[in-house]
């Protein structure tokens, strides 16, 4: 089959590769037919994951027909809560892989699930614990090949797969395996009160789910930071006010656009690779580029500064390591709470799937980009480097 593979920093290619195999019994093969590159797919892209083998197939965000299933639904053993599936069903597929029978998935944290990851050991050295294993994202979280191929290999599928209703297009429901729960989710980590403002940094597709999803659940004014035009008019017709971090000083407008309280809640939808500003921006990337710290949190800083005394910090946005200079200052006195974590998709595709059924929301809206698979050096390129008006890119195998 083809298959996108990692090659190095900045060089991805497109393969002829085994088809994958079913190995456990709970495993399903689905046969892609959308697929797309995601901001962190951009980490790997660009260097950041040291454990990033040449050959590794990317892509963690996908959905297709099964075409084959493990020994365990043949036997009809599988404990699949109401969920049978069968060969020829239409799915999406979570780009968290989970269990669904340990201490965690047991508690709706399904990015935490304790069975996924067989390379938790090299994550246990760093961060105490692992999350679960994911799709096509380097083997500090499991190696597992991606779905940005003709086909993937799904384990404990009768957990993950999810059956879409037949009257929704792909381009519709594609994203509820990442970036449309991950928006959703950051935004309800807000702790969005009647009346709030929440203040999101990063107008890319997760940025761009979060700005709908606060207003779908309630809140009254979302302000939207990039620098990036067609993705602040894209902020725009979401709903929000937005700012230019290129042009004015984001911390001076947010007091004046709040009367000086600062907004309720404050998201970085950035992570790890966020571009900073002056001295500060040129601190992060020199002390990334010595290794003394791993990620530049240059929006984790100014959102803990500019969020409301009291108030929530929503990080959807990914770090892998150590940052430095946080004002854990600010943090302790003004009282905030943090929330983040690697999304919990599965708790989302039941009721995100009904919220697009009645029309309150049609993903669709973010695709800029339809390419077929051969062009993915391409797609990585002008997503990289915004060229092309470039949001989002929807990769047909
Ligand atoms: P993206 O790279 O397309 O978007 C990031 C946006 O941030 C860009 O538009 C960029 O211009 C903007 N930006 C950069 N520096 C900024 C700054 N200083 N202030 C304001 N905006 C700035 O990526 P994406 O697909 O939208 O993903 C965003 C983040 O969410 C990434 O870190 C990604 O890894 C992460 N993510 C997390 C999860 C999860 O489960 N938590 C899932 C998917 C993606
Ligand atoms: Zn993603």
């Amino acid at each position: 089959m083809k298959a996108v593979c990692w090659q190095g920093t900045n060089k991805v290619t497109v393969e002829t590769v085994p088809d994958p195999k079913l190995i456990n019994p709970r495993d399903a093969i689905v046969k892609i037919t959308s697929t797309a590159i995601c901001g962190s797919d951009l980490h790997l892209y660009n260097g950041f994951n040291p454990t990033m083998k040449q050959g590794d197939i990317l892509g963690h965000e996908f959905m297709g027909e099964i075409v084959e299933l493990g020994s365990a639904f043949k036997n009809g053993n599988i404990h699949d809560k109401g969920k049978a599936l069968a060969v020829g069903d239409r799915v999406v597929v979570p780009f968290t892989i989970s269990c669904g029978g340990c201490f965690f998935c047991n508690r709706d944290l399904w990015s935490l699930c304790d069975n996924s990851n067989p390379n938790a050991w090299m994550v246990e050295k760093v961060m105490g614990h692992s999350p679960s294993g994911l799709f096509g994202y380097s083997h500090l979280t499991g190696g597992y090949a991606g779905g940005q191929a003709e086909y993937a290999r799904v384990p404990f599928a009768d957990v993950g797969l999810f059956k879409i209703p037949s009257d929704l297009t792909d381009e519709q429901v594609l994203f509820l395996t990442d970036i449309f729960p991950t928006g959703y989710m950051a935004a309800e980590n807000c702790n969005i009160q009647p009346g709030d403002t929440v203040a999101i940094w990063g107008c890319g597709p997760v940025g761009q789910f979060a700005i709908r999803s606060a207003f779908l659940l309630g809140a009254e004014r979302v302000i939207a930071i990039d620098r990036v035009p067609e993705r602040l008019q894209m902020a725009k017709e979401g709903g929000a006010e937005i700012l230019n971090f290129e042009e004015i000083e984001v911390g001076e407008a947010l007091k004046e656009m709040t009367g000086g309280r600062g907004p309720d809640s404050a998201m970085d939808a950035v992570g790890m690779e966020a571009h900073g500003m002056g001295l500060e921006g040129f601190y992060d990337k020199a002390m990334q580029a010595v290794r003394m710290e791993t990620d530049r949190p240059n929006v984790l800083r100014q959102a803990i500064v500019a969020c409301r005394k009291g108030g929530t910090v929503s990080v959807p946005g990914v770090y892998t390591g150590f940052v430095d200079k946080m004002p854990m200052g600010a943090f302790m006195n003004k009282g905030l709470t943090m929330k983040t974590g690697q999304t919990h998709v599965h708790r989302y595709l039941q009721p995100l799937t009904e919220r697009i059924q009645k029309g309150e929301i049609d993903p669709s809206f973010l695709v800029t980009h339809t390419l077929p698979i051969e062009q993915a050096p391409h797609g990585y390129e002008i997503f990289k480097h915004k060229k092309e008006s470039c949001i989002k890119i929807v990769l047909k195998p």
